[in-house]
């Protein structure tokens, strides 16, 4: 940021160098700070200079006038001293001293100091340019070939030194908020205004700007339009914290600073606002929930129970996946959803299909209508003719339409919308998959399927969801795959589906995202998806932001932190996140520019509940062999713990559960992976005690610095099968320095994260006291999923549905704030406290 005083020369650069040191403003500095932290290059990012550059600066009218006339001076009368004490009480603390301090000001914290002022203007002439009025947008000197800043002048005054200043509030260009490199997702004619202000030299300003706030609801062309020759525009504002992109306030003029140029009709949205919330708060609103990615639908469970427990009806009405066996357990959880297997790619182009059907049956407006007299009459003269060709044994007749898809089920190698068709005078076991081309003579039967299923929202049209929540998954960011491509992440198939669930988004306009990933997202390629990410929801108009947050601070005995991106349209208020309730030390792996992402307590003194251990969350289930094969058993003892007495609760018990269902339920997926004999014969000789595992093995002793060797003198144990007790690969994963093959977990430990596979070789996963590895309902409590949650499919299968979810209390608390927004009883701010327990915790015991 430019601070000196010194006299300005258009012609020369130089003369215009800021020196931070001599700042009169901390804020200036930290300004200064934060753009350059915020600047670092990325993949692919060019750096652009978007404003004029130094020397191009249009020449000054009048160059033949004297040195002197160059300075920087007010013009006009300065505010009378009564209005200037009211409006900026701040700088008229102290009459001597440069600096007053706010604490004396009632009320305002942060203490902060203030330049002083002897008196405020309104307007200010920099090297005999047009005028600078209060309120006007400006260029700011920055330093040499840094663009330069872009703000609002809130302040003109003369400082009690005699200086002259102005204060002003900042602006970001795209490529300086989080989004970066992703910039050109953005209109470049589109700032984003900051919190921030700061006093600067009066002469750091270098040209005026017509820089104008629009509403945020409508598309780049018509803020455009709206623009003239203005030079920029605003719509959001950006706060660092959560990298947070959210509405302007809605009298963000407060200050009377603000010249004409706002456009009047953002006051349309805000009526629209309002009307809305009148509405909320008459009728018990009933929310639509698509899960894309859903898996066995952890996410969309915790959400749902969450909204639930602060009375939204939030319901998970479709998912989408492309693996069978978690669709399978979806349905099976959830009957009222309809779950699609399939890819969400060929889930979008169903949507678009699908759209356009509505419109041919004029179920929807827009598009082309069929016109159904004409059909219909086609129909009845196809059925005339059906009815000739009876005797033709050829002639199959269409009895009925089942269902309907995108791709190519029956393997013809032409993708396209496709019908499941029921054949006359055949069972289900002949059904077959149509394209819908070849079924042209079976109009009326189309009609009555596309009917039926619009009437029962069979798919979601545009405007049909009011919540999009799911992980794409990004395997081209994982730790585990060595081709990771670090120069265009984006170009990598393996990440494609971020680009398809950002799609799908744009195409169905929900009212809220919810996306779910891995950190990497914000770590792998200095975070190049993330900021992706964000810069597609911002250019889709939705106001968002980003947290980091850690399972096991939700109640878990399981640390496992997650990135969760939130999305809102913009009449809606942008869902905060729950702070942590159970006192977990976040283990330090949020990159260090995500920092001020991780949802933590600022305040350390916060009294949290304790943190869980394994034993609290499964010491009450009963023993079990590595080849137990029952899916499902009686549960052999009451519950030890708070924790147990919850997850075990009868559906109709659990908090937030909307259905009827009362029934009780065994101990379902309490069964292992089934290690084989060699394995099994591995753990039984690991004893049981805390931190065993391989080390603890005869033959392997640990060095100084902490690798393993084999110990001399003994020689090597081998099983029965002929393969050595101690594995080569135990001995030289992590170049010796692991303790987790064959390692064993304690009661009394938090367990990293549950992971999808289940063989003990390079994992800690056997159980403390048995001679197995956590069964599936172990993995499932320490993922919070409650005991009656069954999964289907073959055991690995279950293992991964698991290890895929989200935790399940992360997802609820998530869902409750969700709800405080839609409710409309958010507070201001990023994050919130969740209420002390959820309600109804002390519900009967079952079992
Ligand atoms: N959010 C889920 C877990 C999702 S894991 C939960 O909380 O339970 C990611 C899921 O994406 C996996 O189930 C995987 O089968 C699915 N998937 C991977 N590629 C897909 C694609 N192209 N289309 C749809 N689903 C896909």
């Amino acid at each position: 940021m430019a601070t000196t005083k010194s006299k300005r020369k258009s012609s020369s650069a130089s003369a215009k160098k800021s020196d931070p040191a001599s700042s009169s403003s901390p804020v200036s500095q930290k300004r200064t700070k934060i753009l350059k932290q915020e600047e670092e290059d990325l993949p692919n990012a060019s750096v652009v200079v978007e404003a004029p550059a130094v020397n191009n600066l249009p020449e000054k009218v009048e160059d033949h006038k004297e040195e002197e006339e160059d300075e920087s001076r007010f013009i006009g009368d300065p505010v009378p001293e009564v209005e200037a004490t009211r409006q900026w009480p701040h700088r008229y603390l102290n009459k001597t001293k440069n600096t007053g301090n706010i604490e004396a000001l009632k009320g305002t914290v942060p203490p902060k100091e203030y330049i002083q002022a002897r008196r405020h203007y309104t307007q200010a002439l920099v090297d005999n340019r047009v005028p600078f009025k209060l309120g006007d947008g400006a260029y700011v000197q920055a330093d040499e070939g840094v663009p330069y800043y872009i703000c609002r002048i809130v302040e003109m005054f003369e400082g009690v030194d005699k200086e002259l200043y102005f204060c002003a509030q900042w602006f970001y260009r795209a490529k300086d908020t989080v989004i970066q490199g992703c910039y050109n997702l953005i209109d470049d004619k589109r700032i984003f205004l900051s919190e921030i202000k700061d006093d600067n030299p009066l002469d750091c300003l270098v040209e005026k700007l017509k820089i104008v706030r629009v509403p945020l609801d409508v598309d780049v062309a018509t803020k455009r339009a709206m623009l003239s020759n203005k030079d920029y525009y605003y719509d959001m504002l950006y706060l660092v914290p959560f990298s947070t992109y959210q509405n302007l306030p809605p009298d963000n003029e407060a200050d009377g600073n603000e010249s004409d140029s706002t456009i009047s009709c953002e006051s349309e949205s805000n009526v629209a606002v309002t009307k809305v919330s009148k509405i909320k708060e008459v009728k018990k609103p009933v929310m639509r929930m698509l899960d894309l990615y859903s898996g066995c639908g952890a996410m969309s469970t915790g959400l749902c129970l969450g909204a639930n427990i602060a009375d939204v009806n939030l319901v998970t009405r479709w998912a989408v996946d492309l693996n069978k066996y978690a669709c399978e357990s979806l349905q099976l959880n959830h009957p009222e959803t309809e779950v699609r297997n399939e890819s969400a790619e060929d889930f979008l182009l169903l949507l678009k299909e699908w759209e356009k059907l509505c419109q041919s049956f004029s179920l929807i407006g827009g598009g082309d209508s069929l016109s159904v007299e004409k059909d219909e009459m086609e129909d009845a003269e196809d059925d005339g003719d059906d009815d000739d060709g009876g005797l033709d044994e050829e002639v199959f007749e269409v009895e009925k339409i089942l269902s309907i898809c995108y791709g190519d089920p029956k393997g013809m190698k032409n993708r396209g919308l496709c019908l499941k068709i029921r054949w006359k005078n055949y069972g289900p076991e002949e059904d077959t998959w149509e394209p819908i081309d070849g079924l042209g003579d079976c109009q009326d039967k189309i009609k009555k399927f596309v009917t039926e299923g619009f009437k029962s929202k069979i798919l979601p049209l545009p405007g049909d969801v009011d919540v999009i929540c799911g992980g794409p998954p990004c395997q081209g960011i994982s730790g585990f795959n060595r081709f990771r491509n670090k120069e265009n992440p984006l170009s990598d198939e393996k990440n494609k589906q971020l680009i398809v669930y950002m799609d799908i988004v744009e195409y169905l306009k929900p009212r809220f995202a919810l996306m779910e990933n891995v950190v990497d997202i914000v770590k792998f390629a200095k975070g190049f998806l993330g900021r992706y990410a964000l810069g597609r929801l911002v250019s889709m108009n939705y106001q968002a932001r980003v947290g980091l947050m850690t399972a096991g601070s939700y109640g878990l005995p399981q640390f496992r932190m997650r990135m969760f991106m939130w999305g809102a349209r913009p009449n809606e208020k942008l869902p905060q996140y729950p702070l942590p309730t159970h006192n977990v030390v976040t283990r330090g792996v949020s990159p260090v520019e995500f920092e001020s992402n991780a949802v933590v307590h600022d305040d350390v003194k916060v009294v949290l509940e304790k943190e869980l251990f394994l034993g609290d969350a499964i010491s009450d289930l009963p023993p079990v062999t590595n080849d137990e094969e029952r899916d499902e058993i009686p549960y052999a003892e009451p519950p030890k713990t708070e924790f147990q007495k919850f997850i075990r609760l009868k559906k109709k018990d659990m908090p937030g559960f909307a259905g009827e269902d009362s029934s009780d339920h065994l101990l379902y997926d309490h069964l292992p992976y089934k290690c084989n004999n060699d394995d099994y014969l591995r753990a039984c000789e690991i004893p049981k005690k805390k931190g065993a595992n391989f080390r603890d093995l005869k033959g392997v002793r640990v060095r100084a610095d902490n690798r393993v060797e084999w110990e001399p003198d003994v020689e090597r144990v081998y099983l029965p099968s002929g393969k050595p007790l101690v594995p080569d690969y135990a001995m030289t994963f992590v170049e010796g320095r692991s303790l987790k093959p064959f390692g064993r977990l304690w009661w009394d430990e938090i367990v990293p994260t549950v992971v999808t596979r289940a063989e003990p070789h390079n994992q800690a996963i056997l159980h403390p006291v048995q001679d197995r590895v956590l069964t599936i309902r172990e993995n499932a409590r320490l993922q919070g999923f409650p005991d009656y949650y069954k999964l289907l499919g073959p055991i690995k299968e279950r293992y991964i549905q698991v290890g895929n979810a989200v935790a399940v209390p992360v997802a609820r608390a998530l869902g409750y704030s969700l709800a405080m927004s839609v409710k409309g009883t958010a507070t201001d701010g990023p994050v919130f406290t969740l209420p002390k327990k959820v309600p109804n915790l002390e519900a009967e015991e079952n079992q």
